[in-house]
This record gives C-alpha cells, sequence and structure tokens, in this order.
C-alpha cells in the first residue's frame, strides 16, 4: 500500500487549511493591502495663520506618519512620529514654521506621508505619500470705504459704496445686527461695490460692516459709520369687537388652511393676525430679498407717489396690540403706508423695474411686487384687480393695479410697502424728493466723483 492512498483526509485537511490561511490573509485587518487613507481639510489655499487639519487613519492601524512643507529651496520636516503601538487615527493641526512664514513664495507642496501596521507586504506594511500644492495668500482683501449716507432712521434706509480688492476674492457681503447679510452688487468700475442697506423697524440698534474674504480665510472688516435717528413708532392698543370678530375674521377664517376647523372666533383672529401673516410675510421676504449679479453704474428712482391725491389711512411702524375684553389676544406691525383716495382707484407706480409677483397673498389680497433693482421693491396690497402679470417688465407711470379690499382690509385702500433686501423700510423717506437726493442719489454721484479721480 502506498502512503500516498493511505491518508486520502490528511490532503483534504491540507489544502483546507491552506485555504483558511489564505482567506485569514486576505480579509484579517492584520494583513489587509489599503494604505491609510489621509484627508487634508484645504480649498488649494493658505494664510499660514490658520493651522491645517490633516487626518489619517488605517484599519490595521498606523505606525508612522511624517508631513513635510517643500518650497523651492528647501524641504521643512514639521512633524515625523513613528508610535510604539499603532494608533488607529490621528487627527494634525499643522501650523506654519516661522520659515515658511518669512517665505516670499506663492506656492508650498505638503506631503503627507504614513505607513500602516499590516503584514502585508512582507511585513514591511502599505505606505502612503500624498502631495498637495498649496497656494500661499497673507495678506488681507483691501476694504475701503468711497461713500455713505450721513444717517439712517429706525425703520429706514440707505447706501454705501466701498471698493474691494483682493487676487483671491471669495466672498463680500455686508453684516449687520443679528446676522443680517446685505448682498452687494458690483458697481461702475472694476473693484467697486454698492449696496442698500435697511434698519428693520424692530431693532433697537444698527450696525452695518462690510466683511470681504479671501480663499485663505483672510477676513477684512471695514465699518460704515451711520449716524443713527431714533424714530418713534406708533403703539396702539385696540379693542377687538364682536362685529368685526363676527365679521371680516369670520369671512377670513372660511379662506385660509390654517383656519379650517378653528371655531372661536378670537383663535380664529390669532391664527390670522400671527400664522396667516408670517406665511405672507414670508413670500413677500423670499421674493424682495434677490440682488442682481449684474454691474450697475448708476441707480436713478423717482419719488414714489403710487396712488394720486390720496390721504394716509395709517402709518408704517404702527405697533398693534389687539385685546378683548380686557385681555391681551395678539399683535402685529404695520410694515407699510395705508392710502385711500376713490374706491378701484388707478394705482400708478412711478419707478419702472420687473413684475416679481402677480397674485392673492393672503392678508394681502392681490398684490402686485416691482423689483427696482439694487434690492428695492415695492408692493401694492388689497387691489380689487392686477392689470400686470408676474415677469413682465413695468414701465413707469403705468396703471398696475385698482385699490380694493382684498384680503384683511376693513375699506377700499392701497397698502404700500417698500422692501430693501427682504427688509420693510419707510416708504415715506422713497415718497420724499429731497430725501431721496441728499441720502441715495448724490452719495451716488459723489461716489462716481472719487473712484473716477482714482
Ligand atoms: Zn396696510
Amino acid at each position: 500500500m502506498s502512503r500516498r492512498n493511505k491518508s486520502p483526509i490528511g490532503g483534504v485537511l491540507i489544502f483546507g487549511l491552506l485555504v483558511a490561511g489564505a482567506g485569514f490573509v486576505y480579509t484579517s485587518d492584520m494583513f489587509e493591502r489599503e494604505q491609510p487613507s489621509v484627508v487634508v481639510e484645504s480649498n488649494g489655499y493658505w494664510n499660514l495663520k490658520k493651522p491645517l487639519n490633516i487626518s489619517i487613519d488605517d484599519a490595521s492601524g498606523l505606525g508612522s506618519y511624517k508631513v513635510t512643507l517643500k518650497t523651492s529651496t528647501d524641504e521643512i520636516v514639521v512633524v515625523d512620529e513613528n508610535f510604539i503601538s499603532p494608533e488607529r487615527d490621528v487627527k494634525l493641526k499643522i501650523k506654519a514654521p516661522r520659515s515658511v512664514y518669512a517665505l516670499k513664495e506663492k506656492t508650498v507642496t505638503l506631503i503627507v506621508e504614513s505607513t500602516d501596521t499590516s503584514k502585508w507586504n512582507f511585513l514591511k506594511g502599505n505606505s502612503v505619500r500624498a502631495k498637495y500644492k498649496l497656494r500661499i495668500d497673507k495678506r488681507r482683501p483691501r476694504l475701503n470705504i468711497v461713500s455713505h449716507s450721513y444717517k439712517i432712521s429706525k425703520g429706514g434706509s440707505a447706501v454705501v459704496i466701498f471698493k474691494a480688492s483682493d487676487e483671491n476674492m471669495d466672498e463680500i457681503y455686508i453684516e449687520s445686527n443679528n446676522d443680517k447679510k446685505f448682498k452687494v452688487q458690483e458697481f461702475y468700475k472694476d473693484g467697486y461695490y454698492i449696496s442698500l442697506l435697511a434698519w428693520p423697524l424692530i431693532d433697537d440698534n444698527f450696525k452695518a460692516t462690510v466683511i470681504a474674504k479671501d480663499f485663505a480665510g483672510n477676513i477684512a472688516k471695514a465699518y460704515i459709520p451711520l449716524y443713527l435717528k431714533e424714530k418713534n413708532y406708533r403703539v396702539s392698543n385696540i379693542k377687538l369687537s364682536d362685529r368685526f370678530l363676527k365679521g371680516k375674521i369670520a369671512d377670513l377664517a372660511e379662506e385660509f388652511v390654517e383656519t379650517q376647523g378653528i371655531d372661536n372666533s378670537l383663535e380664529q383672529f390669532r391664527i390670522i393676525n400671527e400664522d396667516v401673516r408670517a406665511k405672507n410675510e414670508k413670500l413677500i421676504h423670499e421674493l424682495s430679498s434677490k440682488v442682481s449679479d449684474a454691474r450697475i453704474s448708476d441707480f436713478k428712482i423717482n419719488r414714489m407717489y403710487p396712488l394720486r391725491n390720496a390721504q394716509v389711512v395709517a402709518h408704517f411702524g404702527d405697533h398693534r396690540k389687539y385685546f378683548y375684553d380686557g385681555n391681551y389676544i395678539s399683535e402685529s406691525y404695520h410694515l407699510g403706508l395705508d392710502l385711500a383716495s376713490n374706491s378701484m382707484a388707478k394705482i400708478k407706480p412711478q419707478n419702472s423695474g420687473k413684475i416679481v409677483y402677480a397674485d392673492f397673498n393672503g392678508l394681502y389680497g392681490h398684490m402686485p411686487m416691482i423689483d427696482h433693482g439694487l434690492g428695492l421693491y415695492t408692493i401694492y396690497g388689497h387691489c380689487s384687480s392686477i392689470k400686470v402679470n408676474s415677469d413682465e417688465p413695468f414701465r413707469a407711470k403705468t396703471v398696475i393695479a385698482n385699490t380694493g379690499k382684498s384680503g384683511y382690509a376693513m375699506g377700499d385702500h392701497l397698502h404700500f410697502g417698500v422692501l430693501v433686501q427682504g427688509i420693510e423700510v419707510r416708504p415715506q423717506e422713497w415718497m420724499d424728493k429731497d430725501w431721496i437726493r441728499i441720502n441715495i442719489t448724490n452719495i451716488i454721484k459723489n461716489a462716481k466723483k472719487i473712484i473716477d479721480r482714482n
């Protein structure tokens, strides 16, 4: 009997062990064949001030890593580490060494090397050598305010023109209270920008700062020194009558989704005055937040005067508090100017633009909206009929709509609203020829003179 024939079971066993062994090598972390993964948090720019965040990780564990900065003349090892026991992952914050900071070079190469503790590769493990080219930009954007309105009133508007430059500019905007960001528009010549500003009626203070950021994370800020003019707005305590609740409010409650299934008149009123109003205003704010990306070389605006021979029937900024039987129910701000003349009177806006909305908007009733450019918008609420369509150009001094009492209106009137980048502002300013000249037109004229001199 030969030995070969004697042990067929042994042969199978050995084969089985070999397969298992190979399987172990292929699936175990100990023999994994993946090189460590390296992630550098960077957009390709570095200002040398912000540490570079690098993370390295590996399934079998890291044995070593090394970070080098390579310039045209030098190789600087920033960190070089060998672990005694393997680390699953490392997170590095690489700060620029002084010698790099002193260099005048525009680029450096970041080299990240690492080896894992895998037994693969005849126990040598898997290695990675990752290179990243980084553009060095240590300089902050240059920022200069060219011209601005001297003052801004609470609830009012202003304008600013400034110069901003940086070879790697990323973002330019104006920041004011409550993290509001005003978009800026390119103005007249390269590197100049313009923006209208608005001090929201409900904010006690106003502070605006131009911010310019480059891709390397350098930030420049320029505070706009506006003189703040306080304005007192009326607070009225209004008693809700049963006639009003059972009449207008009951009618409106039938119309809105929000008040379906609500029978209590006071609750209906509260929902209409708060929830429905908030929804309608949100639409207005969204539509009026857009600012064109196109460069403008001028901004001319006529005195706004949408309704001839009209009487002011309610002011901008009225803070209305509602009571029933001596109990507080709700409150709201009146964010436009109510004008009344004859019923179904023709509304003729004095400035051209583009119709951005021409539809029903809850409490505002039938409401067209015009975009006049530079983030300035006007709305016309409670109309009986609208004579324009959305997305059409609007020609100044033509009829946009007729007054009415659609939406939340008791008598026939026009609710005239002016907005700057989604913020309701005092319409009276834009209805005043002298205010426009002193605060807007002259500032722009003056800025152009300064720009031409440079
Ligand atoms: Zn109104």
